[in-house]
């Protein structure tokens, strides 16, 4: 197939041609003397003709040339829009436009596509790093009680004791990473209903008592939100306790022996459809550096304090946000150093 260019002006040129050839054929009928004038007249009408035709075929293709998409070294389609300094026809401009939009989607999406493969491998690295220290710590037990320590009396169970802290650490660590990538992923099924979240509220106190009383620490509840009324809120019930439980346990981890806690509900203002719900607590607090990452993926602040602690896998927070995204709430942290910290998330009163 020949080119575009060649048949916008090869058909113009072949129509003259034909026209010409009728016209000198007529004149030639009818007056044969004038013939020769008249074909050199017509070859010149014909060269001008072609001549223009194949200038203007030119002018309309090289706009189409120009939105051909090249190839960067990468193997990526990159389109570069019409540059022409002769403004491209209207359809060729609506083209262009297109071209433009997919090559902008296509950079995004290259973009996100980057992004995620940079955020998966830091995750895969923390991952591997996280599960290697208990690793390495149960190795390292096991093989020094072989050494001879399982028979020495004053060892033997305190590295067994060891030893199973961090099985627990490794369970829970995994327990969080499944929790974590369902909750990326999609695949945690939320069960939103209504229920009244005072009573609840109480009953989680209760149950957490026993663990903040281990460490002297006071945990209670209080709430400013019709104290004798149902106060209902749409969530899911077993995942708000996990929210909690995290920054319960969170505010027992990072206090010292004694202190208190406070879970605290009260009208979020002035967002009159959501409730507030605060863990407020008398520990070590956080210093305002670390407070803009703290819901990221394994960050610690003190990391060989978190990592010594039982139950820290540095996830907690990352799963706390996640769950309150997923009702459609916010949660933020305020803290002082030495003073304690306030964790508060919303709960939405409506469906949403
Ligand atoms: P971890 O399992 O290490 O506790 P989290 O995601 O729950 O992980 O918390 C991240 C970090 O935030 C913790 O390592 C700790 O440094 C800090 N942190 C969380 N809650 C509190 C709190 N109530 N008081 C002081 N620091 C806290």
């Amino acid at each position: 197939m020949p080119s575009l260019r060649a048949q916008a002006a090869a058909f113009p040129i072949v129509l003259v041609l034909i026209v010409l050839a009728l016209a000198d054929f007529a004149i030639w009928m009818a007056a044969p003397s004038v013939l020769p004038i008249v074909v050199w007249m017509s070859v010149v009408v014909l060269l001008l003709f072609s001549f223009l035709s194949l200038w203007y075929s030119g002018r309309l293709v090289r706009p189409i040339r120009e939105l051909m998409p090249t190839v960067d070294t990468k193997g990526h389609l990159e389109f570069r829009s019409t540059s022409s300094a002769v403004a491209p026809p209207e359809e060729l401009r609506a083209l262009s436009d297109v071209i433009d939009q997919i090559a902008e989607k296509q950079g995004r999406d290259e973009q996100a596509r980057q992004k995620l493969e940079r955020v998966r491998s830091e995750f895969l690295a923390n991952v591997s790093h996280e599960l290697r220290t208990p690793i390495f710590a149960v190795q390292g037990f096991i093989e020094t009680l072989l050494d001879g320590a399982v028979d020495d009396p004053v060892v033997n169970r305190d590295f067994l004791y060891r030893a199973r802290l961090q099985a627990e650490r490794l369970n829970n660590l995994l327990n969080d990473l499944i929790d974590i990538s369902r909750i990326e992923s999609g695949e945690m099924r939320m069960s939103f209903r209504m229920f009244d979240i005072q009573p609840f509220l109480r009953d989680f106190t209760s149950e957490m008592q026993p663990l903040a009383h281990a460490k002297n620490i006071e945990l209670y509840f209080t709430g400013n939100v019709l104290p004798h009324h149902e106060v209902n809120v749409y969530a899911d019930k077993e995942r708000v306790k996990q929210v909690l439980i995290n920054l319960v346990d969170n505010a027992i981890k990072y206090s010292e022996n004694s202190g208190s806690i406070k879970i605290e509900l009260m009208n979020a203002e002035p967002t009159p459809d959501e409730l507030t719900i605060r863990v407020v607590d008398t520990g070590v607090g956080i210093a305002p550096e670390h407070l803009p990452r703290l819901f990221e993926r394994f960050y610690r602040v003190d990391k060989g304090r978190a990592r010594s602690s039982p139950g820290g896998t540095g996830l907690g927070l990352a799963i706390v946000k996640h769950i309150t995204e997923a009702h459609h709430g916010k949660i933020n942290v305020t803290s002082e150093t030495g003073k304690g910290s306030t964790f508060q998330f919303t709960l939405r009163k409506e469906p949403f």
